[in-house]
């Protein structure tokens, strides 16, 4: 599956089926197999992304940023997260965080509300 190692974005298990069956008959659930060995061995990281599974070939972060108000998801990119490991009981390798909080359409609207009442 040689294709893996061109992967340098997130990718599904799915993706990669399709990408290999280009060159080679082959099953999801070969790729399955491949993806958690690998995983074993810590050459892929994965990451849940809603009701999907994400793979990644580089050590990555995977960050949801999730409103609580209209369920609203984000993708951020973060990069100086790495003050996390120093509070890890061991070595971390990937990180996949889950922020909630009201994005910025909601503020303004609650903000609207607001002013339209006053
Ligand atoms: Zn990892
Ligand atoms: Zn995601
Ligand atoms: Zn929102």
């Amino acid at each position: 599956m040689d294709s893996l190692n061109a992967a340098d974005a997130f990718f599904t298990a799915e993706e990669l089926a399709s990408k290999a069956q280009k060159t080679s008959r082959i099953g999801i659930a070969t790729v399955y197999r491949f993806l958690k060995r690998r995983e074993r061995s810590g050459k892929v990281h994965s990451y849940l992304c809603g009701r999907r599974r994400l793979y990644s070939v580089k050590e990555d972060s995977h960050c949801h940023f999730t409103c609580s108000k209209c369920g609203r998801v984000e993708h951020l990119k973060l990069s100086k997260i790495d003050f996390i490991k120093d509070a890890a009981n061991g070595k971390v390798c990937h990180f996949q965080l889950d922020i909630v909080g009201i994005c910025n359409r909601c503020l303004k609207q609650l903000n609207n509300d607001r002013s339209y009442k006053l």
